[in-house]
């Protein structure tokens, strides 16, 4: 059986928004995967607007402003 990588089930991965140190942190594991090279040449091939996350060890897709905060629902 082949062995699943790292991001596989890992919610961090695909969450819209992340800081500069979970990012980072992403980015370690991304750099001890078997198939980073695969995966950062499929996600060269997604458009920013369905390739969000982290992908190969870099975050992708459209990029919020530094300052972004989500707005609270409204009640
Ligand atoms: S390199 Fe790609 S497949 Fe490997 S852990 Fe990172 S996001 Fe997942």
């Amino acid at each position: 059986m082949a062995a699943r990588p790292a991001c596989a089930g890992d919610p961090r991965f695909t969450a819209d928004f992340l800081s500069a140190a979970a990012v980072a942190q992403l980015a370690r594991i991304c750099a001890q995967c078997p198939v980073r090279q695969a995966c950062a040449a499929y996600a060269d091939t997604l458009s920013p607007y369905t390739a969000s996350g982290v992908w190969a060890g870099r975050r992708r897709g459209v990029v919020q402003r530094a300052d972004y905060r989500p707005r609270k629902e409204a009640s």
